[in-house]
């Protein structure tokens, strides 16, 4: 595997950062998780803007423009002869001192591996997932805005933890108010009634690009989308609940907290809009090899 690191490829074993890179010593950077399917990089372009958009949040100058970083991706993929796979690109701060001063980091890192993706087992697909709400609350706007794709994923692992250890794979968070804001790597959405629902943004959410896609997709199939505030009483009697997210694309949710969704499978507007999921990602993207 060859790995971008600042404008070169190295090999996997060579490809390092400094151990005084403040990505390193206070998760100051920021990433992205991008997927590849038939040889195109699906929505690149919403990934970089993404990207620069935390990096403004974050006062972090990435040493490119948003053109160049979305050749540097696909050239990363085309050198690792990708076509369906899934790509990791993080700015870091940079080298500094082991102070906090960001300042005293002169030039931000720029590293993008493109891999193989690792997904969860078919039959979860199949059967659909538990997940439980957590202790660990997310991220207040006013701390760190959980907008801002941050190296720091600390608040997210807890309660991935917590969820772990009540033997579920993910968990939802909800926000200092209640509310339902996200899973630890997904968002979430429920349908009731034939309605298709996510928490607004402004809940606690990562500005998800396969959330925006399965809203575009939901009012493409002419399925009322709504973004209300979503307590948990309103997740236990939902028709239907899914996640969505780049890694785990559209993960139907069959219990929560113990309480069984719907009829506890998988229901048909999840269904629905997976298959349109997969049908877009096949024909849709920016070009590899061409
Ligand atoms: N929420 C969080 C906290 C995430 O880390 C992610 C990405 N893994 C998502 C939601 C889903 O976002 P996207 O669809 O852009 O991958």
């Amino acid at each position: 595997m060859k790995v971008y690191v600042d404008g070169k490829y190295y090999n996997e074993r060579e490809a390092k950062v400094s151990v005084f890179d403040h990505g390193l010593l206070y998760g100051d950077g920021i990433f992205e998780g991008i997927r590849a399917y038939n040889g195109r990089v699906f929505r690149l372009r919403e990934h970089i803007d993404r990207l620069f958009y935390s990096a403004k949040a974050i006062l972090l100058n990435i040493p490119m423009s948003r053109s160049e970083m979305m050749r540097a991706v696909v050239e990363t993929c085309r050198k690792n002869r990708i076509r369906d796979g899934y790509i990791r690109l993080l700015v870091t701060r940079g080298i500094g001192t082991l102070g906090l001063n960001p300042k005293r980091c002169k030039n931000p890192s720029v590293i993008i591996i493109a891999d193989k993706i690792q997904l969860y087992p078919p039959a979860l697909y199949q059967r659909g997932m538990e997940i439980i709400t957590v202790p660990t609350v997310r991220n207040l706007h006013s701390a760190v805005n959980p907008a801002i794709k941050s190296l720091n994923y600390l608040n997210n692992i807890l309660a991935k933890i917590e969820a772990n250890n009540a033997g579920c794979e993910e968990a939802v968070m909800l926000n200092a108010n209640g509310y339902v804001a996200e899973c630890t790597g997904d968002n979430l959405f429920i349908v009731k009634k034939g309605q298709v629902l996510t928490p607004p943004l402004s809940a606690g959410a990562l500005y998800g690009i396969t959330r925006q896609v399965v809203i575009e997709l939901a009012e493409k199939a002419s399925l009322p989308v709504a973004e209300p505030d979503l307590t948990r009483y309103d997740l236990f009697n939902a028709d239907e609940c899914f996640l969505t997210g780049t890694g785990a694309e559209i993960v139907p949710v069959v219990k929560i907290d113990g309480r069984v969704i719907g009829n506890g499978k998988p229901g048909p507007i999840t269904r629905k809009l997976t298959a349109a999921y997969h049908a877009l990602t096949k024909v849709s993207g920016e070009p590899i090899y061409e």
